[in-house]
């Protein structure tokens, strides 16, 4: 029998379970391009649930525990002997949210000598030492697509919000003002501007789709080239390279995995090719711009704005500077998490479970890196340092 370790953010400061805002979630049955939503045999929750936090377990304490595996479910994670770092020396199986990731290093792994499985309920797997995985022999899964179009909505909306200086404006609201031209010295229209992705997978393209709308001009870049009559349909500029691309643009949201390729592209240099008052927008991954370049690019009026919903660590400190550069639109990393990609997070984990319990093969395209290798949607979209 399995040891399974789960670790996932704290419960409301209210407590669990909250009061729910709605009764129900929409239908929906397929992810654009036909690929089907997670097909566990079953689920032990009700879609709509908080189910990412410690007692929403994911929905997966009664299955796991009807087939007689032991499941611990801790948000301890990062200080010295933790919860997480106690547990992993005998466990077989680790899920973790990108949200507040278990960081599996290359250190833990070698001392987690039964693990064979680290799932990500989500989209993202950079919190695993994948070179590590590769050497040891670990699978690593995530539920893809489960949140990409939650994560798209959410950069249309940090776009608009810093073009417009929505999140000003809403504090002098809330402070009971009403300078109009406070407001307004920095807002502007989103139509007519060059907006960019830097990658064009399942949010990228997502992200150009929700943007078209607006009538703006579409630009992206990436390792492989959309098919041509979606470039048509969007009226998309290609550009072979990141910086090619960002001089054209005066919005730009990267939506690329964190691994060497990507890590530390947007710094000083990068920024500095942007047009000046230009806005970046990043929830793929803290670490693919400098932090400090960040600062100094809003400070010097080099950007207008940045936001998104990604930090390195998480959770980020208190004195963590994104928390209290000018001009930005930060949350914390919840843009995948909205309760409706729970539910299909938290169905998509099942599934793999399943499948790696009952022995049959995890979807191909959940796959990360599978025998000592990257694999499926990992071997397309990732790379390593070998
Ligand atoms: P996909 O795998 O569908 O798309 C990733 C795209 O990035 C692929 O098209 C890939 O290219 C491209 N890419 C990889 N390296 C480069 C590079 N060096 N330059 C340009 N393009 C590159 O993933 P998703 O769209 O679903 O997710 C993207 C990322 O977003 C995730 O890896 C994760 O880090 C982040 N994310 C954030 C979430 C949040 O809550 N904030 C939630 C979900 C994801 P190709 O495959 O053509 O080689």
């Amino acid at each position: 029998m399995a040891k399974i370790l789960c670790v996932l953010y704290d419960d409301p400061v209210t407590g669990y379970p909250p009061e729910y805002a709605r009764d129900d979630l929409p239908r929906v049955d397929h992810y654009p391009g036909g690929q089907t939503l997670p097909t566990p045999k079953g689920v032990d929750f009700t879609p709509g649930q908080l189910l990412g936090s410690v007692s929403g377990e994911l929905g997966l304490r009664p299955f796991l525990e009807a087939h007689g595996h032991t499941l611990v479910v801790t948000s301890d994670k990062d200080r010295e002997g933790s919860v997480f770092d106690q547990e992993l020396a005998d466990a077989d199986v680790v899920i973790s949210q990108p949200f507040w990731p278990a960081y599996l290093t290359a250190e833990r792994i070698a001392r987690a000598p039964k693990l064979k499985l680290a799932i990500t309920a989500g989209i993202g797997s950079d919190h695993v030492d994948l070179d590590a995985a590769i050497e040891h022999g670990v699978t690593v899964a995530e539920v893809t697509y489960c949140n990409s179009i939650s994560v798209a909505e959410h950069v249309a909306m940090m776009i608009l919000s810093l073009v417009r200086n929505y999140l000003p404006s809403y504090q002098t609201v809330l402070d009971g003002g009403w300078n109009i031209a406070d407001c307004v010295s920095r807002s502007y229209d989103v139509e007519g501007m060059h907006v960019g992705t830097v990658a064009a997978g399942r949010i990228g393209l997502a992200v150009l789709r929700r943007m078209r709308p607006f009538d703006v001009h579409l630009h992206y870049t990436d390792r492989h080239r959309l098919p041509r009559e979606i470039e048509e349909e969007l009226n998309l500029t290609f550009h072979e390279t990141t910086a090619d691309m960002v001089p054209h643009c005066d919005v730009v949201t990267i939506n690329a995995p964190l691994h060497p390729e990507t890590e530390g592209m947007f710094d000083d240099q990068l920024i500095g090719t942007m047009k000046r008052g230009a806005y970046l927008i990043n929830t793929a991954r803290a670490k693919i711009c400098d932090r400090d370049a960040v600062v100094r690019a809003l400070e010097s009026g080099q950007l207008a704005g940045y936001a998104g919903d990604v930090w390195y660590p998480q959770p980020a400190p208190a004195d963590h500077p994104w928390r209290t550069m000018p001009h930005h639109g930060m949350t914390p990393h919840i843009s995948g998490s909205s309760l409706s990609a729970q539910a299909r997070y938290a169905a998509g984990t099942r599934e793999i479970l399943e499948a790696w319990m009952g022995g049959t093969p995890i979807r191909e395209e959940y796959l990360i890196v599978d025998k000592g290798r990257l694999a499926g949607a990992g071997a397309h979209s990732y790379s390593v340092n070998k």
